[in-house]
């Protein structure tokens, strides 16, 4: 009898010790890879850790569009979890995120394996001892949760995943800079307070096919302090390209081709505007790997190749902590100084499309197929034929266009939501205690013209042409004052001056400055324009000229009668005007009243 209550006693501690063991598994082992997690799964798991861990703690980082907790798990060795606590330490942080575009799901998945293996299984647990790991598992949880299996028609697996939008149907993968989603605005609190010093952002790409399972890209082409550039490409991307080598990952940098679908035509690649993660992470002076798996190969096989690099990364990082951090201190010291502000500023970069290296390519052979069904051509790959190519890699990038610093940039109290954003975005804002002139250079804008459909929701300024003046300008009591003297003046360039990729110029936050508020009637307009016609002969000279140079002005009433009322003192002299001045000398701005 005895014996048969121990025998029941073994067997319940041994399948209790069996269910514990196997309730660590994830969603993708479970599944041997075929599923993803969910949103559910992610925020159980997460708690899980959290509470079985003191090294684990859960923070809500905020909430989505749609309503729902975003989850941030933050891995110290003695529990640490706030910023201040973290940086007293003198960790270095380290921030990875998954599923900014669900529908690209081995981020969450190899995420949830290596917290867990930090923590719990003890696996890779030294890897806290000089790292502070901020995860995001799931930052788009609205995309998450419109879970289903026809999101990724181009992708091999998992069996269901999320969609690549938020609630709003934004991108997330668009927003660093002009942050219009809720979910954006939490991220860049999170980004500022805790400032990372280095940075991965998990996705999987589409594209042609071709043998590599994962590619990557960091900013190597000229937008981030050239001391960080060079430590990626020579320190840290040999020694991850090398480990992936050995754990039999083919890796390769992200490229495009030079027609698309079509690697025979030749590589390129170019530098990120900062709309994208490690484009916003370089402009911060803080490293940002983008991790693109190829879509084509298995859904298990690109999450084990992303958790073994998110594991190397971290084990070099863990390996080499203080250089880094020195680096970006003195990228951090340099971008404040004045040193920075004298010389032009590259503001826009291009592909040097006469500069290529040969590289080899593992690519798949492929036909290019003359379609009878749409007439156009189309390419069909063939996996089991890998060949190596032998390319042209454009991997060169040459300053397009340079703009001169201010001391300062001022802007208006109107333009609130574009102050706000700055602030979120960790630029330090004063504000005028009093309206005050100020010796400062203004744009007007000329010839404005908009894209036809709405990006990212909004109607985006493409032609960006201005003409630049200095005067004595007066500024309101509370405009907001931008001293370029700080950390954070890429960021800054990047948002006010018009012509950065993505300026808030460019994405429509000034659009309203462009449009006419009054207007001449007819009636008013016909008799004055005779009457200014006959006071100034050059008047008419210029007229005459304008018609005939201008069909469309010829022809147009409107336009004619417009033209006048332009002429007269009745105009807008703010219209098509930058709001946004620019402080030059230093003295100026040093007398400006500040609250
Ligand atoms: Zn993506």
């Amino acid at each position: 009898m005895k014996s048969i209550q121990f025998l029941i006693l073994a067997l319940f501690l041994a399948s209790a010790s069996l269910a514990q063991e196997v309730s660590w598994s994830t969603t993708f082992e479970n599944s041997d890879g075929k599923r993803t997690a969910t949103y559910d799964e992610v925020i159980e798991y997460c708690n899980k850790l959290a509470d079985a861990s003191p090294k684990a703690n859960y923070k809500v980082m905020g909430m989505s569009a749609g309503g729902y907790e975003i989850p941030m798990m933050i891995l110290n060795k003695t529990g640490l979890s706030t910023p201040e606590d973290v940086r007293a330490s003198g960790d270095l942080v380290m921030l990875i995120e998954g599923g900014i575009h669900p529908g690209e799901a081995e981020g969450t998945d190899a995420i949830l394996m290596l917290m867990r293996d930090i923590v719990i299984s003890g696996k890779h647990e030294s890897l806290l001892d000089n790292i502070t790991f901020i995860f995001i598992p799931a930052f788009n949880v609205d995309g998450l949760n419109r879970f289903g299996p026809y999101n990724r028609i181009n992708q091999n697996g998992p069996e269901e995943m999320g969609w690549r939008a938020n609630a709003q149907n934004l991108n997330l993968n668009r927003d660093f800079l002009k942050a219009d989603t809720p979910e954006m605005h939490a991220w860049l609190k999170m980004f500022s307070s805790w400032l990372p010093d280095f940075f991965i952002d998990c996705h999987t790409t589409d594209g042609a096919d071709y043998q590599y399972v994962l590619t990557y890209a960091m900013e190597v082409f000229g937008t981030m302090d050239p001391m960080l550039t060079r430590w990626q490409e020579k320190e840290f991307l040999p020694y991850v390209q090398g480990k992936m080598d050995i754990a039999g990952h083919l890796m390769f940098p992200y490229v495009s081709f030079r027609r698309w679908h079509d690697p025979r035509s030749g590589l390129r690649s170019g530098a990120a505007p900062p709309r994208l993660s490690q484009g916003y992470s370089a402009i911060q002076n803080r490293p940002g790997l983008l991790i693109e798996t190829h879509m084509l190969k298995p859904h298990k096989q690109r999450t084990l190749a992303t958790y073994d690099l998110l594991f190397f990364t971290a084990e070099y990082l863990n390996k080499n902590p203080d250089k880094l951090q020195l680096m970006i201190r003195m990228a951090d010291e340099t971008t404040a100084s004045a040193a920075f502000r004298d010389r032009p500023f590259p503001i826009r970069w291009e592909r040097d499309d006469n500069d290529s290296t040969m590289v080899e390519f593992k690519g798949v052979e492929y036909d290019v197929v003359k379609s009878d069904l749409t007439g156009g051509n189309w390419y069909q790959y063939h996996p089991d034929k890998p060949i190596t190519y032998e390319l042209p890699w454009f991997n060169k990038s040459v300053p397009a266009e340079t703009v001169d610093l201010p001391e300062a940039y001022i802007i208006p109290p109107q333009w609130a939501q574009v102050i706000y954003r700055l602030a979120l975005h960790g630029v330090k804002v004063n504000y005028l205690r009093e309206e005050t002139e100020v010796w400062a250079e203004q744009y007007r804008f000329k010839d404005p013209r908009w894209g036809r459909r709405p990006y990212e929701g909004r109607f985006t300024l493409q032609n960006i042409e201005y003409d630049a003046s200095r005067d004595t300008l007066s500024f309101p009591k509370g405009s907001a004052v931008i001293d370029m003297n700080q950390r954070t003046a890429r960021v800054i360039i990047s948002i006010l001056e018009p012509h950065a990729p993505d300026s808030y110029v460019y994405w429509g936050f000034f659009n309203a400055i462009f449009e006419q508020k009054e207007y001449s009637e007819t009636y008013v307009m016909e008799p004055m324009a005779r009457k200014m016609l006959e006071a100034d002969p050059e008047l008419q000279a210029e007229f005459e000229q304008k018609k005939a140079e201008d069909p469309d002005f010829a022809k147009s009433q409107w336009g004619m009668l417009n033209w006048f009322y332009s002429k007269t003192p009745y105009r807008d002299e703010q219209l098509n005007l930058y709001p946004v001045g620019k402080v030059i000398e230093r003295k100026d701005l040093e007398k400006l009243p500040l609250e």
